[in-house]
Formats: C-alpha cells, structure tokens, sequence
C-alpha cells in the first residue's frame, strides 16, 4: 500500500481510498482479479472491484529522467511536462517520482513495515509537505502538483516546506496548460472534500485561482466585490459543514457560487441593454460557462442544471398569485432557494424576501396558493400537512417485498 494511505493511516485520519503499487504488470493484475478493470492512458492502471468499491493498483514505474527521450511510453512537451508516463520499474524507481515525501511511504503487509526512501515519517510526522527532487522541475512536469500542494495544506493543516513553496507563484501559471477535464476533477477534489474554505484562501495565496477560474478571479480583484467574496466564503463553509455533518453537496451548485459574480455582471450589462431580467441572466450564463470551459471544463450535466437555477434567481421576486406554487413545485426549486439564501447572506438580497421563501415552504399547498402575502396561522400542535396517502404496495406473503 503507498501513497495517501498510508500517510493518513500514520496521522490516525480514516484514508479515502487506498492505493496499491506492485511490481506486477497491469496486465497480470488484470488476469489474477476476475472483477478488475484496466483504465486509463496517460497513466495505465488497474481498478480491482469489491462490490460497488475498488482499489486502486498501479505497477512500479521509472523516473522520468532515466528514460530514453523519444520512447513512445514516456512523452512529455517542450516545457517538461509529462504527457504519458507508463514505463514500469522497481520500488526503487517508483519512490521518486512520487509528489510529496508524506505520499512516498509504503507499507508492506507482508511483515507489515513500512519502506521509507526519502524521510517522509519524518515529514508526516512533522506536519511538513515536502516534494520530492528539485521543486521547479517536479512543478513543470506536472502543474497539477501546486494544486495538489494547496489540497494537501488545507486537507491535512501541514505547512510547504520553503523551497517546495518558493516558485509556485512564478510557476502558477503552467495550471492553464493542464487539460481542462483534469483541472475539473482537480476542483472537485480542492472544493467537495471539506476544506474548502481553506483550499480557496491558499489557491488565491499562490495566484493559482486566477488560472482556474479567470473571469471570477477578475471579479474578485475589483474594489466593489466585497459581495462575491463574501457569497464564495459563505457558500464554501456551507459546503464544508455539510460534508462535515454527511450531508450531498453537488458540483452544480458549487460551480454556480464560483461563477456568480462575472454572470451577475455581464447580465447587469445585458439587462441595460433592454433585455429582460430573465433572458440576461440566461445568456450571461451560457457565455460565462463557455469561457469558462477553456480553463476547467465543467461537464454538461452539472452546468444545465446550474445554468437553470441561476435563471430562476429573478421569480423569487415575484410573491403574487400562481407564480409562486409554480416556482415551489419546479425541479430546481431547492438548489435555487438555496442558492437565494446565499445571495441574502451576502447582502445581495433583502433578506426579507429570503425569509418570505423559507417561510412559505412551511404552509400547507392550499395556503400557498392562496394571496401567499397575508399570513397564514396555523394552530399550535396542528399537523402540518395532511398528506393524501397512496395505496401501498402488494408484499409477497413471504414478506420480502
Ligand atoms: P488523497 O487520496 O487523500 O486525495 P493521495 O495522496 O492518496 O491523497 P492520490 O491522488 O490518491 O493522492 O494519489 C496516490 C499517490 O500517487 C500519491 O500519494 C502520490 O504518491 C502519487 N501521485 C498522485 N498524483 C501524483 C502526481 N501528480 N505526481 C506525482 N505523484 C502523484
Ligand atoms: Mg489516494
């Protein structure tokens, strides 16, 4: 077992998940478990299957350095960076081309020691992120690395050790050459892991924000965006408390919050420009998400349903009549309900009107529908709702169902 497992094992945390690294080939490990999938072709490896779980297992590989410069196995581009990396080596060769000396520690269940090449008990011991070899050129061969830097920070409270942290400013920029479906996966893990509050305060630290997310790090840098700061801050310790208590967060969301201030902009300009309120916001999304696809591309199906709470933003305005029970009983009404409060919380919006959507969802349908404006008392000990049971289902007589 190597790598963040072992590392969180030592720090007495529950691991994520667990990697194993062998000296036999993906294709034999793929033989030796029936229920086991070779994936991947930067980086080829194999997913052995237990139920709806899976381990990792990755096959020792080389250092980079050692390898012939145009072996098909091993690409990488004019500035360093790796592009393929599937030449198999031993444990000797696999340790330095690991990131950080806390991901460096392997542990054999054999006779349950653990193999440390580069001080990396130490390390973890200390709290210390420490990457392995020469910073400057660890970072270029893979930018992802000063992300991952910050993740680990947040995640695990270590401080960078100084020369790991040295050129991650001046380097921060290579972020921008990494693919945009990789940065994505990235930002899931930087923002849906918990510490996300932290992980944004350290990636605006070492300008890595910027190449994530462009047109919102602009917005962030104006003197009058005090709100949208205030909107991400509040909506990442939202996120991390969530987590914390074991409760869904969804890429839709946290994208929407990220996005917000340039879309709240451009559709200022567009709603000044004589369209409607409902159609500016539309479109200042669609245009927002497509830049935004350059950096971290956010997949289809998380960026229709954010598209669609943001456009909704404007009904909640509306308090009258039918409007309102048709906005309660839309798909998005959650999402969007919540992603009002948030706008309330950041002084956005009158949190009067928040209050007013907190409190109708607390009526009964009939009292929604009726002139929702005028409050509605409901007796103390009173149920709530009276909801219309459905028939239940027939049961098998042997009561399995
Ligand atoms: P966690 O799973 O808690 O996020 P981890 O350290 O296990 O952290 P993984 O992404 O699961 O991170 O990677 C497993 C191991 O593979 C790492 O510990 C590290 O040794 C190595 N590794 C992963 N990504 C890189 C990288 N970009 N460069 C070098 N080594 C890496
Ligand atoms: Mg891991």
């Amino acid at each position: 077992m190597v790598g963040g497992g072992v590392r969180d094992l030592l720090l007495g945390r529950e691991p994520k998940d667990i990697d194993v690294v062998t000296d036999a080939l993906p294709e034999q490990v793929r033989q030796l478990f029936r229920n086991s999938r070779l994936i991947g072709r930067r980086f080829r490896l194999v997913h052995v299957h237990f139920g709806s779980d899976y381990v990792e297992v990755a096959t020792f590989r080389a250092n980079a350095d050692e390898v012939d410069e145009d072996d098909a196995d091993h690409e990488r581009d004019h500035g360093g960076r790796i592009l393929r990396d599937n030449v198999y080596g031993s444990i000797e060769d696999d340790v330095w081309r690991r990131d950080f000396t806390a991901n460096a520690l392997y542990y054999n269940i054999a006779d349950f020691s653990i193999w440390d090449y580069c001080g990396g008990a130490a390390d973890v011991r200390d709290g210390v992120l420490r990457l392995i070899g020469d910073p400057e050129t660890r970072y270029r061969e893979d930018p992802v690395r000063m992300l991952r830097a910050a993740r680990f920070a947040a995640k695990l409270g270590f401080r960078l050790e100084p020369a790991s942290e040295a050129p991650m400013r001046e380097l921060a920029s290579l972020v921008s050459q990494v693919p945009a479906a990789r940065l994505f996966e990235e930002v899931l893990k930087l923002f849906l892991s918990g510490h996300a509050a932290i992980s944004f305060d350290l990636l605006q630290h070492y300008g890595l924000f910027r190449h994530l997310f462009p047109a919102s790090d602009r917005v962030l840098s104006e003197e009058q965006a005090g709100d949208f700061r205030m909107l991400i801050q509040q909506a990442l310790n939202n996120t991390d408390k969530r987590i914390a208590d074991g409760l869904p967060v969804t890429p839709a969301f946290l994208f929407a919050v990220l996005l917000w201030g340039p879309i709240r902009e451009l559709a200022a300009v567009k709603l000044a420009g004589g369209m409607s309120e409902f159609a500016s916001l539309g479109e200042a999304a669609d245009e927002v998400i497509a830049a935004q696809q350059e950096s971290v591309s956010i997949p289809r199906r998380f960026f229709i349903p954010m598209r669609e709470m943001l456009a909704m933003q404007p009904r909640f305005k509306n308090t009258q009549g039918k409007r309102v029970s048709r906005l309660l009983s839309h798909p998005r009404f959650r999402a969007a309900y919540d992603f009002l409060l948030l706008r309330s919380q950041a002084g956005e919006v009158d949190p009067e009107l928040a209050q007013w959507w907190t409190e109708i969802q607390t009526r009964t349908p009939e009292q929604q529908g009726q002139n929702a404006s005028t409050p509605v008392a409901r007796p103390a000990g009173a149920p709530r709702k009276r909801r219309r049971r459905r028939p239940r289902k027939a049961t098998a007589p042997d009561g399995n169902g």
